[in-house]
This record gives structure tokens, C-alpha cells and sequence, in this order.
């Protein structure tokens, strides 16, 4: 194989892998084929055709799933040394998060996961992280086993979010991380294991590797669904995270100003570019709701709509402001665990959107059973 492969050419200067001295390794193991091969220089786009080309090479005798291709480069990798803080009656291992190149180059399922979803928006602030947060709440409300990806490395938020800001993930004996439990949702957040404090200097290049490492080096329960929250924007980033991993679906977040920034168009744009399936829209603080449960619909109605017809993709739903979303918020109990809000507009939002999302993904059997959490919408 290693001649086979050594003869593909580099889609950007047209010299083939042995040419330019790139094949690192060759190697089949265990029914799988393992190719580690330079990288310095290659884009995602081209990256992204030298690995197809590869997969392709050696198809006859590999099923794509049994082709692992690795990628190194010329510079030293950029090693996080965190101190392991001190854990107390706890025999386990600390669970360690390794940076570095991208670990797997063709999209991989993770096993026992059900679907991987990510929710991205064109810029920050627009209420992409609440919105995870509350949508993996509503689901697992509806009877989903749900998972949370906290992939935001320029402001880590989950961990927060859901109230588990000084837990540290142990490990297992063969080295794999343990997601932390809150509110019945698996999560996985860079802030584990970052200090907060202490600036880290994240490379672009490598974050698809750590996404990588959230999905394949954690040890998930059986879940029905996974929901990455990607780094806000719409650049090189959030696109070699999205590519190296089997996404099955993106909901886009903005809110009535970024719609009409467009920064939500670019982000729409990109998704439809690298193929992933594109779930829906959602439109977060449409309007504001007071105490007393009066809308004011201070940015106009009907944005959010008509951007998602523009686009040609669904509209999930718009998510008013509410005062209380913010304050559940920071007091790290999601707004969607309080039963006390289930007449509120926010409440209803995240039902409808949640609802909406799950028969796109296939649960509507999972979560439409007759006393199930949705029911109350599906009988309307
Ligand atoms: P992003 O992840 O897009 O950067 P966040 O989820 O961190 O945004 O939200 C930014 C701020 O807005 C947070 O303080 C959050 O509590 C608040 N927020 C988000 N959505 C709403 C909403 N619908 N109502 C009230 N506050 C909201």
C-alpha cells in the first residue's frame, strides 16, 4: 500500500506524496489501514482531496471506515500543560486533553451515538451557547439520552452553563475521558481543562484534532444525540472542526440584527459548501418578554423568517429575550430544567424548536409518545 499511496499526486503542486518525502507510515493493524503523512502546506480544501484520493486508493481492500489517516507537520506541536489539580478520594486517573494535528482525517461515527449535531452562528454574543445549552435540556426533557460538546475554545461555556465549572473529568484505565453529568446531559467542555485564568494559545490547525478528541477519546454513554457548540464566526476553524467529523445536521443562531448583517449568511454559506445538511435557522432575542409576559417585538417580526426563506432552509423558530434566561444562565441551572417557566414564551420557544429538531433527526417516535414532552404541541 505504501507504494500505492506514495504515487498520489498533492492536489496543489501535482508531485506526488513520495515525491515530496511526505509519507510518514504505512501501516495495517487490526483489519485497519494507518497513513501518517506530512501536511505542511495543504489546505483544508486540498487536504480534504488528497484524503479522498487516498481512501479511494486503497478501497478495494479497506471499507472507508477502516482507513485512518493521520496527519503531521514540520513545526513542533504546541503542548497545554496544565497542572493536574489535586482530586480527593479519587484512585482514578486525571483525564488529560492531548493537542495536536488533526488525528483522524476521514469522518468517523463515534460509537454508541445516535446523531452529532452543531450549532454555530456568525458571530458572538448572539446566544449560541444558551441555545445549546437549553436545547440539550428540552431534549433530554422529551426522553433523549443527550450529549454536550463544548467546542467554543475563545469562550468555553458549558461548563458554566450547566453549573459544573470546577469539576475535571476523570480518566478510564485505557485512557479515555469521562464526560461530567449535569441536569441528565454528558458533557465535554475545553474549559475542563483550561485554567481560566492563564491565556492559552489555541492553533487553529489543531482544533479539529481536539474536536476529534472530544468525540472519539471520551468515553460517551449510549446517546441518542451529541450537540457540539462550535466557536462563534464562520472561518478556517469552525470549518476543519466540522470536516474531519460526521455532523449530521447545523442549527444556525442569530438574532434580527445579524440577519441583517449577513453574518449569518456567511455561515449558512459555509455549511452548504462543505455539504453538511443545514437543520434549520433559529432567530434568538426576537423580541423581548417582560416579567408580566407582554412580547414587545422591539426588532419587528418576521426577520428570521424571511432570511430563512431567502436561504432556502427551514425556520426552527424565534427565542424571545427573557430576563429570567439570563439569570438561569448564570446561576448555571438551565432555564429549561425549571418546570416553573412551562407557560412562558421562552419555554414554549424551546419546546417548538426542540420539537422540531428532533423529527428532523429522526426521534419523532422517541419523543412523541402520548404523555411525552412535546405531547402538549403535537396535540395542538
Ligand atoms: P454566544 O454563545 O453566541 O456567544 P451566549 O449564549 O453566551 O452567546 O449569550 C450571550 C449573552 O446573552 C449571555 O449573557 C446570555 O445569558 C444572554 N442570552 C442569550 N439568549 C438570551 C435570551 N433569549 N434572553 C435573555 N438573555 C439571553
Amino acid at each position: 500500500y505504501r507504494e500505492i499511496i506514495g504515487a498520489i499526486k498533492n492536489p496543489k503542486t501535482g508531485a506526488t506524496l513520495d515525491d515530496e518525502g511526505r509519507l510518514k507510515s504505512v501501516e495495517v493493524a487490526d483489519g485497519e489501514l494507518t497513513i501518517v503523512y506530512n501536511r505542511d502546506d495543504i489546505e483544508i480544501a486540498a487536504k480534504r482531496d488528497l484524503e479522498k484520493e487516498i481512501i479511494k486508493s486503497v478501497a478495494e481492500d479497506f471499507d472507508p471506515f477502516k482507513v485512518n489517516v493521520k496527519t503531521v507537520s514540520s513545526a513542533p506541536p504546541v503542548q497545554v500543560k496544565e497542572k493536574a489539580p489535586e482530586v480527593k478520594q479519587a484512585p482514578e486517573e486525571q483525564a488529560q486533553l492531548k493537542v495536536g494535528h488533526g488525528t483522524i482525517g476521514n469522518k468517523k461515527k463515534v460509537a454508541g451515538v445516535g446523531k452529532v449535531i452543531a450549532v454555530a452562528s456568525g458571530k458572538g454574543g448572539v446566544g449560541k451557547s444558551t441555545f445549546t445549552t437549553n436545547l440539550a435540556v428540552t431534549l433530554a426533557k422529551s426522553g433523549l439520552k443527550v450529549g454536550v460538546i463544548d467546542a467554543d475554545i475563545y469562550g468555553p461555556s458549558q461548563a458554566k452553563l450547566f453549573g459544573v465549572e470546577d469539576k475535571k473529568p476523570m480518566a478510564t484505565p485505557d485512557k479515555k475521558m469521562v464526560p461530567i453529568k449535569s441536569f441528565d446531559i454528558d458533557i465535554m467542555s475545553f474549559a475542563f481543562f483550561i485554567d481560566a485564568d492563564s491565556p492559552v494559545i489555541w492553533r487553529g490547525p489543531m482544533l479539529g484534532g481536539v474536536l476529534n478528541q472530544f468525540l472519539f477519546d471520551v468515553k460517551w454513554p449510549d446517546l441518542d444525540v451529541v450537540i457540539i457548540d462550535l466557536p462563534p464566526g464562520t472561518g478556517d476553524i469552525q470549518l476543519s472542526m466540522v470536516q474531519n467529523t460526521h455532523v449530521d445536521g447545523v442549527v444556525v443562531i442569530s438574532t434580527p440584527q445579524d440577519v441583517a448583517l449577513l453574518d449569518a449568511q456567511k455561515g449558512l454559506n459555509m455549511f452548504k459548501k462543505i455539504e453538511i445538511p443545514i437543520l434549520g435557522v433559529v432567530e434568538n432575542m426576537s423580541a423581548f418578554v417582560c416579567d408580566a409576559g407582554v412580547e414587545y417585538p422591539i426588532f419587528g417580526k418576521g426577520g428570521g423568517t424571511v432570511f430563512a426563506d431567502k436561504m432556502e432552509v427551514d425556520f426552527l423558530g424565534a427565542i424571545p429575550l427573557e430576563m429570567a434566561l439570563r439569570e438561569s444562565s448564570d446561576a448555571g441551572s438551565p432555564y429549561m430544567s425549571n418546570d416553573d417557566y412551562k407557560d412562558r414564551k421562552v419555554y414554549q420557544s424551546y419546546l417548538e424548536v426542540g420539537s422540531k429538531i428532533a423529527n428532523s433527526l429522526g426521534f419523532e417516535e422517541k419523543v412523541s409518545k402520548p404523555k411525552g414532552f412535546f405531547s402538549r404541541l403535537f396535540s395542538k
